[in-house]
């Protein structure tokens, strides 16, 4: 007979956060690592410049000398400095054994072409490799805030699960290319700065007539999340090669953006934004596109812009 307080009719023990180490302690290093301390990791930390580590061994962290030292502490090494170069550049002087068997993710933004040499570098030196995009700032990371996502083998995914959770609320896998990440971050990064540029030069236009960014802002901001939404339909629209104006043709788009063309260069603000949307639109509405939806202009994205004769 088995009793409830039987080993086997135990509940599952929650298992004990696994060690981690992390190199690169900048504002996006010190960062993660203070996350996995809150997380109860056992945490081992490794900069150029050893002072950063500082408040963090004072929380409880260790402090390792150098690369080697931080990936003979921890199974699972995530690694976040400037860029790539500088990650190959500091793991070159390892001796391969200490890598041998260790899986690191590197949460460096860079290209996919670099993430893809990176990935069969480290299966040089034996390293399991996978490739983190941070869509985050550092003050969200350790909370539901942020996303971190993630491609390389799915199993090392799997295996390393539980701490990458410590760091960010929402760990999306991407797939087994370890280029994937970069990719997605590039893609994101774009969309940022469009939208981020956009507000600039509104913020620019009304600041003619001394409104202030912040009163532009509450006004502006109510129609982002209307734009948002419309995205799934284009999505499906670009997925399936059928751009039927269902709200406004792309010549309706055009007119639009001649006159804020016009408003721009007679307020004296800088015209270079809208006039750079307007020639995409140009020149898929002279490729025959201008009575279809907004969506058809991928084409014009596509490839590369023609070279001037
Ligand atoms: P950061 O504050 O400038 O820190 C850079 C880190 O890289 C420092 O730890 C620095 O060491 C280290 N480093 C640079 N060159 C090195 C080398 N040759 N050898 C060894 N260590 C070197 O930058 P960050 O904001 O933390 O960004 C780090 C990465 O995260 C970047 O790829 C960035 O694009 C990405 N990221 C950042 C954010 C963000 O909001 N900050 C968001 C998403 C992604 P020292 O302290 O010794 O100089």
């Amino acid at each position: 007979m088995t009793t409830d307080n039987h080993p086997e009719n135990a509940p599952a023990q929650a298992q004990a956060p696994a060690p981690v180490a992390v190199l690169g302690l900048g504002l996006m290093g010190h960062a993660l690592a203070a996350a996995l301390l809150r997380a109860g990791h056992p945490t081992t930390v490794w900069n150029r410049t050893a002072a950063k580590a500082d408040d963090l061994v004072a929380e409880g962290a260790v402090r390792a000398d150098t690369p080697a030292a931080a990936f003979a502490a921890a199974p699972l090494v995530v690694a976040c400095v400037t860029d790539y170069d500088a990650l190959r550049a500091l793991l070159g002087p390892v001796d391969p054994a200490v890598l041998d068997g260790r899986t690191l993710v590197n949460l460096t933004t860079g290209t996919s072409a670099q993430a893809r040499d990176t990935a069969a570098w480290a299966a040089g030196l034996g390293l399991t490799y996978l490739d983190g995009a941070i869509m985050a700032s550092p003050p969200a990371i350790g909370t539901g805030e942020a996303a971190i996502a993630v491609s390389g083998p799915r199993a090392d995914f799997d295996r390393h699960g539980p701490a990458l959770r410590s760091l960010a609320g929402d760990i999306p896998y991407l797939g087994a290319d370890h280029g994937l990440t970069s990719l997605y971050e590039m893609a994101i990064v774009g969309l940022m700065w469009s939208l981020l540029n956009g507000w600039l030069h509104g913020a620019a236009l009304v600041g003619t007539a001394g409104v202030s960014a912040a009163e532009f802002t509450a006004i502006a901001s109510k129609g982002v999340p209307a734009v948002v939404g419309w995205l799934p339909g284009f999505a499906e629209q670009i997925d399936t090669g059928t751009f039927t104006a269902d709200d406004a043709t792309l010549d309706i788009h055009r007119a639009a953006m001649a006159h804020l063309v016009q408003e721009s260069e007679f307020l004296g603000v800088n015209a270079e934004f809208p006039a750079l949307i307007k020639s995409f639109a140009d020149r898929a509405a002279a490729a025959g596109h201008g009575g279809e939806g907004y969506p058809v202009m991928i084409e014009e994205f596509r490839r590369p812009a023609a070279k001037p004769e």
